[in-house]
C-alpha cells in the first residue's frame, strides 16, 4: 500500500486486503465498514461478459462524496453560527453520462443538491433527472432565446432556475424572454475576479478570463434591470477561479474579492441571497496533501469553514445578510467514484539477450571490439566515460552499417552489448554516491514497456492533453514486491499513447514498479479517481471505443450487485460513428467474397466462414479480446 500510496490518495476509500488485492471501503448506515477485492469485482464482471479494459463506477463512492461535501458544510456553517444554508449544484459537464447525473440526483436529493447546466442539452438532462424543487439548476454558458426559454417554463414548473450572465449582450436576452413569457427570472451575474490561482486550470480567473462580467459591465446590468423594475430577479453572484484549485489561500482570497461584489449589488438594491463560488475544491492525486498542482493543501473540513468564515468576515462588517452558499463542485464529487480496470497484454525489456549470435569474435569488425573493450572496463570510478564509449562505439556501428560494412548480425551484438554495458551501468548508479547529470535518465531509458489494453486518448485524455497524473497501481500481487520498472504504453499506435509520469512523493515518478507478468494469469491495473471529465473529453483514437462499464453497489451487509452495467462500443458501433453504415460494407465485403467464388479462389463453404469472421469482428469490441 505505501509503495503505491494507496493510503494517501484513497481518501479512506481504498486499501489493501491480506491476499495484497486493493479493496473499496464502505460505511453503511450503522457506521460499519466493508470492504469489497476489486478483484472479485472485475473477476465476476468478466464473467458476465463485461472484459477488461472497464471502467468501474463504485455507486457507493458517489453517494459518500455528495454526503461529505453537504455535511461538512453543515458544520462548519453551524460551528460558525452562519444564518443560512450551503446548496451544493454538481456541473454536468464533469461526468454527463446518464447512470452518473441519476445516482447524483438520487444520493442528493436528501441535501437537495441541484445541477449546474453549461448548454441546451445539459439543461434537458438537468430537467430529465430533477424532480425536486428544492434543489437548484444553475445556468452558466452563452444562452440563446431557446435556452432562456426552456429554463424560462422549467421555472413555471416549480423549479428553481438560475440563469448566470455570462456576458452582457446575455441581459437583454434574458429581459426580453422573461417580459414575452410573463415570468419573473432568477438573475446571477458572473463576475471576473481579478485574484488569480496557481494551477493548472487556472484560465478562468484573473482581468483576461474569457468568462464574465468586468465592473462596468455589472454596473450596466444593474442600471438595465432597475431601468426593467427587474433588480429584484437579481439574486445570485457567480464566480469559478478554475478547477483543481491546490492553495487553501487563493480560495480565500477570492471569496473575499467576491463578497465585495456581493455587498455592492445588496447596496444597488439587488435583492441578492445567493453565493455561488463555482467549482474549484481540488483532489488530491498524488496524495502529498501539498499546493502542488495534482494536490491540495486542505481538507474538505478547512475548505468549508475557510469560505464561510470568509463570507462572514466581509459581509458582517457590511451588514449584510448571509446568503445561501451555492457551490459547483465537480471533480470532487466524482473522481473517486470510477476506477479504470485493464490487463496487460505484453512487455518490452531492454536488457541483453542470452543468444548463440551475441558472441563477439576475433575478426569482427574493430568497432565492436572497441566496444567490447568499453563494457568490459566498466567500473563505479569511469560510469559517465564508460557510457560516453559504449554509446560511441554502438552509433559507429550502426553507421557502419547504413554504408553496408557490417552485417545485421553484427549491428544485433552491438546493439546487446550496449544494453548488457549500460544494465551494468544503471546497477553501479544504486550505489554511485553522486549521480552523474548526463546518466540520470538512464533508469527510465532501460525501464520495461508494459503494453496495456486501453486507450489512453479513450479512457484517461488528460494524460495525453494536459499531463494530468492518476493514481495507478496493479490491483492484485501486492504481497509480492514488484520487481521491474516500467513505463505504460496503450494499444493506439501513437507514441503519445504512454504513461510515463507517475504520482511521487513530491513530484512525479517517470517510472512505475510493476510485477513480472504470469504466463497463467492477467496482471490487471487500476487507474484510480477518473471519474471526472475522463470519459466526457475522451476520444475515438484508432477507433477504440467506449469500454465497459459496470457500476457495482456496495449493501449494508457487505454484499455487492452489479447494479448497471453498459457494454461498450462494437467495431460497427465506432465504425458508423465516423460516418460508415456498417450494412453498406458489408455488402461490399460479400460482393468481394462472391467474385472470389466466381474466380474460383474459394468455395462457397469458405466463403460462408470468410463472411462469419467478418461479422463477428464487426459486432466484437474494439479492444483485445482473448
Ligand atoms: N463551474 C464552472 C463554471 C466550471 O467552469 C467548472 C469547471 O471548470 C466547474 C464548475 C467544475 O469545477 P471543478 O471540477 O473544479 O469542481
Amino acid at each position: 500500500a505505501e509503495l503505491y500510496g494507496i493510503r494517501n490518495w484513497g481518501a479512506g476509500y481504498f486499501d489493501l486486503n491480506d491476499t495484497g488485492e486493493i479493496t473499496v471501503r464502505v460505511e453503511n448506515s450503522a457506521g460499519e465498514s466493508h470492504s469489497v477485492s476489486l478483484m472479485d469485482i472485475a473477476r465476476g464482471a468478466t464473467e458476465r461478459g463485461l472484459g477488461l479494459p472497464l471502467l468501474l463506477r463504485i455507486e457507493n463512492l458517489l453517494d459518500a462524496q455528495i454526503a461529505r461535501i453537504n455535511q461538512s458544510f453543515a458544520r462548519a456553517i453551524e460551528d460558525c453560527g452562519y444564518g443560512n444554508v450551503f446548496r451544493g449544484v454538481f456541473p454536468i459537464k464533469v461526468n454527463q453520462q446518464c447512470q452518473v447525473i441519476e445516482e447524483i440526483a438520487s444520493a442528493g436529493r436528501r441535501f437537495n443538491h441541484g445541477l449546474e447546466a453549461g448548454s441546451k442539452a445539459e439543461l434537458i438532462a438537468a430537467l430529465s433527472v430533477l424532480d425536486n424543487t428544492e434543489s437548484l439548476i444553475v445556468c452558466n454558458g452563452y444562452k440563446d432565446e431557446e435556452f432562456i426559454n426552456l429554463g424560462l417554463q422549467a421555472q413555471r414548473l416549480g423549479m428553481q432556475i438560475f440563469f448566470v450572465v455570462e456576458t452582457p449582450s446575455e441581459v437583454e436576452t434574458i429581459i426580453r424572454c422573461a417580459e414575452r413569457e410573463q415570468v419573473r427570472p432568477n438573475i446571477g451575474a458572473r463576475v471576473k475576479l481579478a485574484s488569480k490561482v496557481g494551477g493548472y486550470w487556472n484560465a478562468t480567473s484573473g482581468d483576461r478570463s474569457i468568462f464574465g462580467l468586468g465592473s462596468n459591465d455589472l454596473i450596466a446590468m444593474v442600471d438595465q434591470l432597475r431601468h426593467h423594475d427587474m433588480l429584484d430577479c437579481l439574486k445570485l453572484l457567480h464566480y469559478h477561479l478554475g478547477s483543481q484549485v491546490p492553495n487553501i489561500r487563493d480560495i480565500r482570497t477570492g471569496v473575499l474579492e467576491a463578497c465585495r461584489y456581493y455587498a455592492d449589488l445588496v447596496e444597488e438594491g439587488a435583492a441578492m441571497g445567493y453565493l455561488d463560488l463555482g467549482g474549484g475544491l481540488a483532489v488530491d492525486y498524488d496524495g502529498s496533501k501539498t499546493n502542488y498542482t495534482h494536490s491540495k493543501n486542505y481538507s474538505l473540513d478547512e475548505y468549508c469553514v475557510d469560505v464561510v468564515e470568509a463570507i462572514m468576515g466581509t459581509l458582517d462588517s457590511e451588514g449584510v445578510a448571509h446568503p445561501v452558499i451555492i457551490t459547483e463542485s465537480g471533480r470532487a464529487t466524482v473522481a473517486y467514484s470510477s476506477v479504470l480496470l485493464f490487463d496487460i497484454l505484453d512487455t518490452t525489456r531492454f536488457e541483453p539477450v542470452e543468444l548463440e549470435h551475441t558472441k563477439i569474435a576475433e575478426g569482427d569488425h574493430q568497432m565492436l571490439l572497441n566496444l567490447q573493450d568499453a563494457v568490459n572496463s566498466i567500473s563505479a570510478k569511469n560510469l559517465q566515460e564508460s557510457y560516453n564509449d559504449a554509446l560511441y562505439y554502438r552509433d559507429e556501428v550502426r553507421s557502419l552499417y547504413l554504408h553496408g560494412q557490417v552485417s545485421l548480425r553484427e549491428r544485433a551484438n552491438a546493439e546487446n552489448l550496449f544494453l548488457q554495458g549500460a544494465q551494468q551501468i544503471r546497477k553501479l548508479l544504486d550505489e554511485a554516491e553522486e549521480v552523474p547529470v548526463d546518466l540520470q535518465a538512464l533508469p527510465e531509458v532501460l525501464s520495461d514497456i508494459y503494453y496495456a489494453n486501453m486507450s489512453v486518448f479513450q479512457s484517461l485524455p488528460d494524460i495525453w492533453a494536459i499531463d494530468q497524473v492518476f493514481p495507478l497501481a496493479p490491483i492484485h500481487r501486492l504481497d509480492e514486491a514488484p520487481t521491474r520498472s516500467a513505463i505504460i504504453a496503450d494499444i493506439t499506435c501513437d507514441c503519445d499513447g504512454k504513461i510515463d509520469r507517475f504520482i511521487g512523493r513530491q513530484e512525479e515518478q517517470k517510472t512505475l514498479l510493476l510485477h513480472d507478468l504470469k504466463d497463467e494469469e492477467d496482471y490487471i491495473l487500476g487507474t484510480f479517481l477518473v471519474g471526472a471529465y475522463q470519459e466526457t473529453l475522451g476520444d475515438l483514437h484508432n477507433l477504440f471505443g467506449d469500454t465497459n462499464v459496470v457500476s457495482v453497489r456496495i449493501h449494508d451487509d457487505g454484499s455487492f450487485d452489479y447494479s448497471r452495467e453498459i457494454h461498450g462500443d462494437s467495431i460497427s458501433d465506432v465504425l458508423s460513428y465516423v460516418e460508415y453504415r456498417p450494412q453498406e460494407l458489408f455488402e461490399r465485403f460479400r460482393k468481394l467474397a462472391e467474385r472470389a467464388v466466381k474466380e474460383g479462389r474459394i468455395t462457397a463453404q469458405q466463403r460462408k466462414q470468410i463472411l462469419h469472421t467478418y461479422t463477428a469482428s464487426m459486432s466484437g469490441y474494439t479492444y483485445f479480446e482473448k
